[in-house]
């Protein structure tokens, strides 16, 4: 009999062209080609760009120069997110055909203001956790002829995932591989943590936990490595692999690079910036000590 083929696991770097690199994503991209070269796999490199009032060729351009500028390679072609719509369309169908998105008519302003009555009235109000207030569950019951009207006529609207509908789909409790911390552990999914996600915006095409495990999938992701920021996304990505019937890849969350005053780093970060290192003579070496990873 002969050997299967063993295939080599694919890692990716995934991020979004809305600013600069800083150090942060300096190690989850050091952190990818590392797990890529001790496994033999292969590096990918996604642009998260689905999203067009942040997104702008200057940054995605940018992140080209600063990974090279790292010394990182990756396979071509790169994946750019906007150039696919069409298939986060057909994942968002299959959701569709099986009853569990609406749309949501709710302004965040109009969220707001809903949980600021329940919470006069003395109810907690849930929030997901990245701390956005769950879309109020008795929105999902308009009348859909309402509904259709309301959108024929033009008004703004999100697709929003029924959160009830979905978890009764699916053999819960879902599970995930999680091997941030060395040792390969099973964590159980919390979807309901994130309440009715929205699957579909009005100001952009897809949504980024839609888009993301579709693409981990279709790209034959193995193992996802990115930074512990985005642990609990897990959750309500595992759900939608086993409502799209993908397979799910391994999870390793890596340690976040602190700021100078201890808080997570964002893209204005200037003097973590990429850039802003370099033009201060920093070398990658000094990038990769800077950041622990000196592989
Ligand atoms: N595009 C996301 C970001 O830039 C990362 C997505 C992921 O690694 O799953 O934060």
């Amino acid at each position: 009999m002969s050997e299967p083929v063993r295939q080599s696991p694919c890692f990716r770097f995934a991020p979004s062209p809305n600013g600069y690199l800083h150090l942060g994503h300096a190690l989850s991209a050091l952190e990818n080609a590392k797990r890529a070269q001790d496994t033999g796999g292969r590096l990918l490199l996604r642009i998260e760009d689905i999203d067009p009032a942040r997104c702008t060729p200057e940054f995605e351009a940018a992140i080209f120069e600063d990974l090279h500028w790292l010394g990182l390679r990756w396979e071509e072609p790169v994946r750019r997110q906007s150039e696919h719509v069409d298939t986060y369309r057909a994942a968002l169908g299959r959701l569709e055909k099986m009853g569990l998105v609406y749309p949501a008519f709710l302004s965040r302003s109009q969220i707001k203001a809903h949980a600021a009555q329940a919470e006069q009235q003395g109810r907690t109000w849930p929030r997901d956790p990245d701390g956005a207030l769950h879309y109020p569950t008795v929105e999902r019951v308009l009348d859909p002829g309402e509904a259709a009207a309301r959108i024929a006529n033009g008004e703004r609207h999100a697709l929003r995932l029924d959160m009830d509908k979905a978890l009764a789909c699916v053999d819960a409790p879902l599970f995930w591989q999680e091997s941030g911390t060395g040792e390969v552990q099973e964590i159980r999914a919390d979807p309901a943590a994130w309440g009715d996600i929205i699957l579909w915006r009005w100001d952009a095409p897809s949504s980024y936990h839609l888009s993301v495990v579709v693409d981990d999938a279709l790209q034959g992701i193995a193992e996802v490595v990115r930074g512990r920021d985005l642990y609990h996304a897990t959750s309500v990505q595992r759900l939608l692999q086993a409502l799209l019937g993908l397979d799910p890849p391994r999870y390793r969350h890596h340690r976040l690079v602190a700021g100078g005053d201890g808080r997570k780093l964002s893209k204005s970060e200037g003097a973590a910036g990429l850039r802003h290192l370099r033009q201060a003579g920093h070398s990658p070496a000094d990038i990769r000590r800077l950041v622990g990873c000196v592989a």
